[in-house]
């Protein structure tokens, strides 16, 4: 058995390295990948206790897994959540975390600045199951309060937003959420466990895309759902075990290993962006220039309140719109074009024609993604053969 009150009082690189490890009867020393979907019983009258959970063991991999529950359980460690859910992507995560918890004629309200699928899944999915939704500017504290001021269900904000580095005051909207009778829900996607601590800020729920720097080398996609043992076991669990958004053991397996190291990626991630930030507001062309570790950044100072370093990306407008854009990806010898973050490959996008292209121009002006602004997610190379790349895609 784990003795998990002990591993609470680990550090965290004992905790990323240790936390939650199941050893099988062969005594294996890395973390083993159970790739199976059922389980045997030894008695049918075993079987029938399972089933009637008057016995606590795997009966069905859609339901858990020993990989899975390892990678869930040492993630929740992580985050300083009472529980975790592993999902099949990101996206699994922030359907299966709103969909578990709201029913038809409740209020949803959101930042409008979201990831692209987010916002499909807030804009036109769940008001076609009568969810009606409500978008604010997440900057704007007056908006929030608006909108807060009638009854809610739940709210859903990313903080800091992708692409626009948006912050959105965690304790602010939080404590505005308590009084409305919402359950806050937020994607920490750029921030990582490592950065930001939602739950600290008063969220209800942290929903991750693990396929962004958890696994942090682009090999699979993930997602997790972090909260309380009640909200996860009651609302989650049954939605999920219903519905199948499962994560498959091998891809937990890979998670569980990106967990090891993510400490030691995001402060070479944040160390290196950070010094990109600052070659960058030297270079003629940049109309604005985002990084929330930079003083320029129009949120800086909540950014230092809420997060201990500024992230793997940034975000610039070039003046001369998207065939500026266009030819400055295309001048990249080291830096690929890909919509991908969080990876130890840099990684560079145009998020109107591609992660973003779904929404009207109107919503793209609103959050700020015109026709010259670059996202890039800066990798675990050499600073300088990155920083030397940009100069002469800038120069030619
Ligand atoms: C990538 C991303 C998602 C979706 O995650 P997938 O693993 O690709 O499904 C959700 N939110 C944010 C902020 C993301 O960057």
């Amino acid at each position: 058995m784990i003795d998990f009150e002990d591993q609470k009082q680990w550090a965290r690189e004992t905790q990323a390295v240790r936390g939650a490890t199941e050893r099988s009867g062969f005594d294996e020393t890395n973390e083993a990948i159970f790739m199976t979907s059922g389980y045997v019983y030894k008695t049918a009258e075993e079987a029938e206790a399972a089933f009637k959970q008057k016995i606590d063991r795997f009966v069905y991999s859609r339901f858990g897994n020993p990989t899975v529950r390892m990678f869930e359980r040492r993630l929740a460690l992580l985050e300083g959540a009472e529980a975790c859910r592993g999902l099949a992507s990101g996206m699994a995560a922030v359907f299966a975390a709103l969909a578990c918890q709201l029913s038809a004629g409740q209020r949803l309200v959101a930042a409008r600045a979201i990831f692209g699928s987010c916002h499909y899944i807030c804009a036109e999915l769940l008001p076609r199951f009568g969810i009606v939704v409500e978008f604010v500017d997440g900057a704007d504290l007056d908006q929030w309060k608006k909108a807060l001021s009638k009854p809610t269900h739940a709210v859903f904000l990313e903080s800091p937003s992708n692409p626009g580095l948006e912050m959105i005051d965690l304790k602010a909207v939080c404590d505005l959420a308590r009084k409305a009778g919402a359950s806050v829900v937020v994607d920490n996607v750029f921030a990582t466990p490592i950065l930001q601590k939602p739950f600290a800020f008063g969220a209800d729920v942290v929903v991750y895309s693990a396929t962004k720097h958890i696994d942090g080398q682009g090999r699979c996609l993930g997602g997790a759902v972090l909260g309380t043992t009640a909200f996860i076991t009651d609302k989650l669990t049954p939605f999920i075990r219903h519905t199948g958004p499962t994560l498959s053991a091998f891809n937990a397996w890979v998670l569980l290993k990106g967990l090891e190291t993510l400490e030691l990626r995001m402060q070479r991630h944040c160390e290196s962006a950070l010094t990109i930030a600052k070659a960058l507001e030297k270079q003629k062309g940049i109309t604005r220039l985002l990084y929330p570790w930079l003083a320029s950044h129009p949120q800086h100072a909540l950014a230092k309140s809420q997060m201990s370093a500024g992230g793997s990306v940034i975000s610039f407008e070039l003046a001369g719109g998207k065939d500026a854009a266009f030819r400055l990806l295309n001048r990249l010898k080291i830096i690929d074009i890909s919509n991908n973050l969080g990876d130890a490959k840099s990684l560079i996008c145009h998020p109107a024609t591609t992660t973003h292209q779904r929404l009207t121009p109107e919503d793209r002006a609103h959050v700020g993604i015109t026709d010259g602004f670059i996202r890039l997610s800066v990798g675990l190379e050499n600073v300088n053969d990155l920083i030397g790349d940009l100069e002469q895609a800038f120069a030619s």
